[in-house]
C-alpha cells in the first residue's frame, strides 16, 4: 500500500503568509454546563494554529460541536467557551464573531491583521454543514485563501466544512495533528515494522469485523480481549454463562480464527476472566475459562492472560491497540485494560492506540502512560474507518 501521505501537502508547505487561511479544527470537546469537562482537543489544535500565527497568517478558525437541532435553543453548542479557553492557552486576543457567515463575520474575518485568529461560531448551526451543502461551502471559501484540516476526528464525515469546501481550494492541505494520525495510522495498516501485535477488544465484534479483517492481513500476532473474546470464547465452544456473547457471530468468529491460521497470525484468547454476577458488582473473582460459574458474566480478563497477552509485547516492534480488555469505566474490572495499556506504553514497540473508549482508557489510567505511547488517535469513528483500510471523504479532498 503507498503511503496515505501521498499527495496531501502540509500546513508547512503552503503559502500562507499573511494570508487568510481557515483551518478546520475539532473543538467539539466535552462539556457540563457551559464549562469545558476536558480541553484536550484545543491544546491538540495548538501547533497549527500557532504555525501559522507565526507565519504571521490571518487564522480563521472553523469547528462544530455537538449536534444542535433546527428551531431549538441551541445555545449550550456555542463554541464561546472554546474561544475563551483558547485566548488563554495563546495568550491573545481570539475574535468570535457570532455566526460563520454573514456580513458581522466578514467584517470580523476581513479586519483581522497579521497573526491575529477569530474563532467562528458553530458551523452546524447552518444545518447545510452537515448536508455538505455546495452554495454553503462556497461561501465559507470565500472567507479565506487557503485551506488546512486539522480536524481528524471529523475526515470519516462528508461535511461542508471537511468535504466539499476542502476542494474549492487550490491551497490545502494538512495540520499537524492530521499529519500525525494519518501517519501512525498509515503505518499499522501499510509497512508495519516486524512482529506486529494487534490487540483488539471492546464491546462487539460486528463493530470490529472490517479491522480485524485488515489487520488480520498484516499483523504477526492477533490478541483478544474484551466482550468480544467472549463471542471467540463461545464458539471455541466454552460455556461464557450470562456474558455478553453475539451469538449470531459465532459462525464469523470461526472463519475470523480459520483465515488467522491459514493466515499464520498467532491468535491469543483470555485463559482467564474475571467475572462477576452483575455490571454494578463491587467485586469479581478470577476464573478459569473453562469455569464461568452459572449466573456470572466476564467483566475482564484475568491476571493470566494479561501476563499472556503482554508477554507479546517484548519484542515486538509494532504493537496497535483498540477496545477496553473489559469494563474499565468500574474499577473492579479495570485490571486487565490498564495492565495491558501500562505494558504496551513500557515497550520499545511503535504504540498506536485507535478507538475513543480506548483512548479514554488509556487516560483514565494514569501514571502518565498516555505520554508514553508513540500515537493516541483523537478520532474514534475516524481512526477505526481508516484502518478498515476506506478512503475517508474529508482526508481525499485534500489530495491533488
Ligand atoms: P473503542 O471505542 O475503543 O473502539 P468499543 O466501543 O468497541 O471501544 O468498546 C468499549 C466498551 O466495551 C467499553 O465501554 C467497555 O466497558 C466495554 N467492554 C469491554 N469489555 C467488556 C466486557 N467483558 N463486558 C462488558 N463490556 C465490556
Ligand atoms: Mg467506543
Amino acid at each position: 500500500m503507498s503511503n496515505l501521505l501521498t499527495g496531501i501537502r502540509t500546513i508547512r508547505d503552503l503559502p500562507i503568509d499573511n494570508k487568510r487561511v481557515f483551518i478546520r479544527v475539532d473543538f467539539n470537546v466535552p462539556m457540563e454546563d457551559g464549562v469545558i469537562t476536558d480541553d484536550l482537543r484545543i491544546r491538540e489544535a495548538l501547533p497549527t494554529i500557532k504555525h501559522a500565527l507565526e507565519r504571521e497568517a490571518r487564522v480563521i478558525l472553523g469547528s462544530h460541536m455537538g449536534r444542535p437541532k433546527p428551531g431549538k435553543d441551541n445555545s449550550a453548542f456555542s463554541l464561546e467557551p472554546c474561544g475563551i479557553r483558547l485566548a488563554e492557552l495563546l495568550d491573545a486576543e481570539v475574535h468570535m464573531p457570532d455566526d460563520c457567515l454573514g456580513d458581522a463575520a466578514k467584517k470580523v474575518i476581513f479586519d483581522l491583521r497579521a497573526g491575529q485568529v477569530c474563532l467562528l461560531e458553530n458551523l452546524r448551526f447552518h444545518p447545510e454543514e452537515e448536508q455538505d451543502d455546495e452554495a454553503f461551502a462556497f461561501k465559507l471559501s470565500e472567507l479565506a485563501e487557503a485551506y488546512v484540516n486539522d480536524a481528524f476526528g471529523t475526515v470519516h464525515r462528508a461535511h461542508a466544512s471537511v468535504h466539499r469546501m476542502a476542494k474549492l481550494f487550490r491551497d490545502r492541505g494538512c495540520g499537524f495533528l492530521l499529519e500525525k494520525e494519518i501517519s501512525a495510522l498509515g503505518k499499522v495498516i501499510g509497512q508495519p515494522e516486524r512482529p506486529y501485535v494487534a490487540l483488539l477488544g471492546g464491546a462487539k465484534v460486528s463493530d470490529k469485523i472490517v479491522v480485524v479483517e485488515t489487520l488480520l492481513k498484516v499483523c504477526n500476532t492477533l490478541v483478544i480481549g474484551g466482550a468480544m473474546a467472549n463471542t471467540f470464547l463461545a464458539a471455541k465452544g466454552h460455556n461464557m454463562q450470562a456474558s455478553l456473547v453475539e451469538e449470531d457471530k459465532l459462525a464469523l468468529a470461526r472463519t475470523i480464527l480459520e483465515k488467522a491460521a491459514a493466515a499464520k497470525v498467532t491468535v491469543e484468547l483470555p485463559v482467564d476472566l474475571v467475572v462477576a454476577s452483575s455490571t454494578q458488582a463491587e467485586a469479581g473473582t478470577v476464573v478459569s475459562i473453562h469455569e464461568v460459574p452459572p449466573g456470572k458474566m466476564a467483566l475482564d480478563i484475568g491476571p493470566q492472560s494479561i501476563e499472556r497477552f503482554t508477554r507479546h509485547f517484548a519484542d515486538a516492534k509494532t504493537i496497535f491497540w483498540n477496545g477496553p480488555m473489559g469494563l474499565f469505566e468500574r474499577e473492579p474490572f479495570s485490571a486487565g485494560t490498564f495492565g495491558v495499556a501500562r505494558a504496551m506504553a513500557s515497550s520499545s514497540a511503535f504504540t498506536v492506540v485507535g478507538g475513543g473508549d480506548s483512548a479514554a482508557a488509556v487516560h483514565a489510567a494514569g501514571e502518565d502512560l498516555a505520554a508514553k505511547m508513540d500515537h493516541i488517535s483523537t478520532g474514534g469513528g475516524a481512526s477505526l474507518e481508516l484502518i478498515e483500510g476506506r478512503k475517508l471523504p474529508g482526508i481525499e479532498a485534500l489530495r491533488g
